[in-house]
């Protein structure tokens, strides 16, 4: 008989490992199963992670992967998780090469991942001079010249959030700029320059951007870019799961990381909108105590009945 183990982790980033440390160190039976897809595979450094700002998510992974390792009862597969089904106490998980995991708890941690780029040259800088989130990598662009790609009312908010940065930035709305009039207004009053011409291509140096081409002929000068991609959730399986997830495809959880569906929870990107590694790990270590004390509180009923 397969042995069933108390907690499957699907995703093994930031957030699957902290659940798996904090499992792990309740002696809780554990499997990670991680492809190897982060979505900040691309940067060179994570930043706003105390203790290891700087670090390169490669790295990052490999200090968690070996403190981890020395739980004994947890035990991390490089694989994907192709399909799951059951119910509370029994979920199945089969990997792509085949392996069948059974864990009365499912935590899925899958992160999320960008829809493909569609502006000619975005892909080459991404990472390296096209960030997406100002919080994680402002600071190493801090008062030089940006573009911003976004339009509508992530144009403002976008704006009023780099100057803290920068005051030397320009928005390009890459086609319509689904401004308001009043939101027009404003930026100009803050002296925020707005292009709505289609971008026609990104030219860069080696990772680095040099500008932006707009197709009206326009070019704006700039060393680096932040702009807002597309997301989808890692994997569609805890929908397919049946738990509900928001129209953007956010896990929904409640207030203990628990999804709609008995025993399965979801922490990380998957199932929150902040995007940060330190964010996706403490939403992992708050789903990790949760599926600990319903174990237990399972585990000592039971033993009430014996
Ligand atoms: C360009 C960029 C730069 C960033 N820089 C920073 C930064 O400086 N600081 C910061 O705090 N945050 C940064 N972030 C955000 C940070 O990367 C994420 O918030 C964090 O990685 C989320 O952690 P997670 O564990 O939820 O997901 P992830 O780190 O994405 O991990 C999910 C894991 O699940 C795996 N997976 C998915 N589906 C399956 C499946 N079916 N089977 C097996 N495995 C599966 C994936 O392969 C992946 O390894 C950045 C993001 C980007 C895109």
């Amino acid at each position: 008989m397969k042995k069933v183990v108390d907690v499957i982790i699907i995703g093994g980033g930031p957030s699957g490992l902290n659940a798996a440390l904090v499992l792990g160190r309740a002696r809780k039976d554990v499997v990670v199963i991680d492809d190897g897809r982060p979505r900040n595979k691309v940067t060179r450094e994570t930043h706003g992670f105390l203790t290891r700002d700087g670090a390169t998510p490669s790295e990052f992974r490999q200090i968690a992967k070996e403190q981890i390792l020395a739980y004994p009862s947890v035990h991390i597969m490089e694989d994907t998780a192709a399909a799951v089904t059951g119910t509370e106490g029994s979920f199945e998980v089969t990997t792509a090469e085949g392996q069948v995991v059974i864990g009365r708890k499912l935590l899925f941690a899958v992160g999320k991942k960008d829809q493909p780029l569609d502006i000619p040259g975005l892909s080459e800088v991404y990472g390296k001079s096209a960030f997406v989130c100002p919080y994680c990598d402002g600071w190493e662009l801090r008062d030089q010249s940006l573009g911003i790609i976004v339009s509508g009312d992530r144009a403002v908010h976008m704006a009023k959030i780099i100057s803290g940065w920068t005051n030397r930035f320009t928005i390009c709305t890459n086609g319509p700029d689904g401004l308001t009039d009043e939101q027009r207004e404003e930026l100009k009053l803050h002296q925020v320059p707005v292009m709505d011409s289609p971008i026609q291509s990104i030219e860069s140096e080696d990772g680095m951007v040099r500008q932006i081409v707009l197709e009206d002929g326009n070019k704006v000068e700039c060393t680096g870019i932040f702009f807002a991609p597309k997301l989808v959730i890692g994997s569609d399986l805890a929908q397919k799961l049946g738990c509900e997830v928001t129209e953007s495809g956010t896990v929904i959880v409640d207030e203990f990381a628990k999804t709609s569906v008995p025993g399965v929870f979801s922490s990380g990107d998957a199932a929150s909108e902040m995007y940060q590694a330190i964010t996706a790990a403490s939403l992992g270590a708050l789903a990790a105590v949760s599926m600990n004390s319903e174990l237990n509180a399972e585990a000592w009923n039971n033993a009430g009945k014996l």
